[in-house]
């Protein structure tokens, strides 16, 4: 399985309204790949994010998650529109999705937040599915808060258990949009540290960051997007010691 594509992009395009967000992507990400995107604000890295588990509708272009196409298919709408509702259901719920604001069910517990898509998607029988979840807690270092909600937790916390419920599904890739942006700079660190035991267990990750040491440090490829279209990509040590585009030169300038 080592190597294959794991999510495959071909021309991507979203637009909203007139508003063409996404310009043609065309990207692989392969089985293990830790894949750093990054860019400015407005550049369309969530939207590319959101198309990839279909949380956005794309308006054109192929999208494979374990060589399996989503199955979509033209309407007059400027979206395409899910062919095989139960198709998507079944690849979206391996696909987890990191927010920068956790996006943990707040009247939930930690454990009831993670046991949810298990028990009640995947089947998982509910005794195994609590197994689980606690020995995802106890790798994120959260062993002892399975009984908290949320809101009592600190925001390092919280994205540590969202990471957890996303390792419970048993994800086929996980797909990060900038996990510690809302979080207090002394928080950064815990949730980066898990991360960084994920990729390097070769965890297939996409990674929307603003943390470019981390990049550098973690990413397989990184991926530069700017207006919607990716004007330089390539291993990290390239895309960060010797840029092409003046762009990206800027932008690594400023944000270091
Ligand atoms: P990034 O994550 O790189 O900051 P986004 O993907 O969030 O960028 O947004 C890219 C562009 O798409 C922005 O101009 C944003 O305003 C626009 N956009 C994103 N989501 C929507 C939406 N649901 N409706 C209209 N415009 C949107
Ligand atoms: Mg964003």
């Amino acid at each position: 399985m080592e190597h294959e594509p794991a999510i495959e992009i071909r021309d991507l395009r979203k637009q909203f309204g007139s508003h063409e967000v996404l310009k043609g992507i065309t990207l692989t990400a392969r089985q293990g790949d830790v894949v750093a995107i990054i860019g400015g604000s407005g550049s369309g890295k969530s939207t590319l994010l959101r198309c990839i588990n279909l949380l956005e509708r794309p308006s054109a272009g192929e999208i494979a998650i374990q060589g399996e196409p989503y199955r979509l298919h033209a309407t007059r709408q400027n979206d395409l529109e899910i062919s095989d509702r139960r198709q998507v259901q079944r690849i979206r719920a391996h696909l987890g999705m990191v927010f920068q604001n956790f996006n943990l069910w707040p009247h939930r517990t930690v454990l009831e937040n993670i046991i949810e898509v298990p028990i009640h998607v995947l089947g998982t029988p509910r005794d195994e599915a609590i197994h689980r979840a606690e020995k995802l807690l106890d790798r994120v270092g959260l062993g002892d808060k399975a009984s908290m909600y949320p809101g009592y937790m600190s925001g390092g916390q919280q994205q540590r258990a969202a990471i957890a419920r996303v390792l419970a599904v048993d994800p086929l890739a996980m797909l990060f949009d900038e996990p510690t942006s809302a979080l207090d700079p002394e928080l950064v660190g815990e949730v980066l540290s898990v991360i960084r035991d994920l990729a390097a267990e070769q965890r297939t990750m996409l990674l929307v960051t603003h943390e470019m040491a981390f990049a550098r440090d973690v990413a397989t490829h990184v991926v530069f997007l700017r207006d919607g279209i990716i004007e330089e990509q390539g291993p990290p040590e390239q895309l960060f010691n010797a840029p092409r585009s003046p762009h990206l030169q800027q932008f690594i300038g400023a944000m270091s």
